[in-house]
């Protein structure tokens, strides 16, 4: 594959997952909003740019990794953006959690340009981005996916095109629906356990034998038991993305009450300051609910 490529967001996802993609082999040309992000890229090599619009210049492939759905809007479309670089026969590909509705008009806008885009939002963590472990849920164009295939390998395993344009942050929704549901089923489980008198780290170990075992009992409840909230996965983005979720189920008039309630355990969470923390510290909520001073 002779494309160059480009990446936009460099935090706790973009700077593993463009690192992979060196290590592949691949030549890329970077953008960060701070330029010290840029710095460990820089040393492995990567071309570093002063604006997005720059990096697409330099880039056959364009990759952005950054927070929220108005983020990703600025850095393709905005001043400076992605859109005023862009080359003949480019593809943007947005690795971002955003909504899914956005997703479609921005790929309609590229796609007036004659610029295909890939929406392909990624599940497994910071541990997964570093080992290029990551689920990769892709919609778009299947041309436009066969072209990007070789990228995807270099930062995940598990990867599937799902459909069309918004498909994969579609998928990237019901990801999130799961995972914050499992999260506050471990808290609640592990907080019974502490009550009533039964070790929760060998209540844990126990379950992980059995058909309650996942990846959040074994990793956030692990957490929950070391009272170690360091991100990780923060609260204020898993708040964004339950956020996209309620969003989408208003546009379809879909009652998730499971969703909903997760949506306002991370809202206290990110209202009592801990936006920051680790998502697994839905278990503080739970604790705070079940504290025994007097109400
Ligand atoms: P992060 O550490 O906060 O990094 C986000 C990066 O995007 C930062 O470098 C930030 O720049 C940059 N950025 C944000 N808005 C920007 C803008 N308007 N213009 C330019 N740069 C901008 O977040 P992350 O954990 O890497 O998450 C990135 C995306 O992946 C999010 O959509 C998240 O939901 C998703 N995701 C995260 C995880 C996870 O476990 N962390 C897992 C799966 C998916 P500054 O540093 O200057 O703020």
């Amino acid at each position: 594959m002779t494309d160059r490529i480009g990446f936009i967001g460099l935090g706790i996802m973009g700077r593993p997952m463009a690192l992979n993609l060196i290590k592949a082999g691949f030549a890329l040309a970077v953008h960060a909003r701070r330029a010290e992000s840029m710095q460990p890229l820089a040393a492995a090599g990567a071309l570093t740019c002063a604006s997005p619009a720059e990096v697409a210049r330099h880039s056959d492939v364009i990759l952005t990794m950054v927070s929220d759905t108005p983020d990703v809007e600025a850095v393709i479309l905005g001043p400076d953006g992605v859109i005023e670089g862009l080359q003949p026969g480019a593809a943007v590909v947005d690795l971002s959690t955003i909504s899914p509705s956005v997703t479609r008009s921005i790929a309609e806008r590229l796609r007036e340009q004659g610029v295909e885009m890939l929406d392909a939002p990624v599940s497994g963590g910071e541990v997964g981005a570093i080992q290029a472990t990551l689920s990769i849920m892709v919609g778009g164009a299947a041309p436009t996916f066969a072209r990007v295939r070789p990228l995807f390998d270099a930062m995940g395993r598990n990867i599937v095109h799902i459909g069309g344009n918004g498909a994969g942050q579609v998928c990237k929704s019901c990801n999130q629906i799961l995972v914050g549901a499992t999260i506050a089923g471990v808290a609640e489980a592990l907080l019974l356990a502490q009550a009533a008198g039964a070790d929760p780290a060998k209540v844990r170990e126990a379950l992980l034998g059995g058909f309650a075992s996942s990846r959040v009992l074994e990793i956030h409840g692990q957490r929950m038991i070391d009272q170690d909230f360091e991100p990780g996965f923060k609260a204020r983005l898993h708040q964004k993305d339950m956020r996209i979720v309620m969003e989408t189920a208003q546009e379809l008039g879909l009652a998730l009450p499971s969703a909903a309630m997760i949506a306002q355990y991370l809202n206290a969470l990110v209202g009592r300051g801990l936006e920051e923390t680790d998502s697994a510290a839905i278990y503080r909520v739970l604790q705070a609910i079940n504290a025994r001073e007097a109400l």
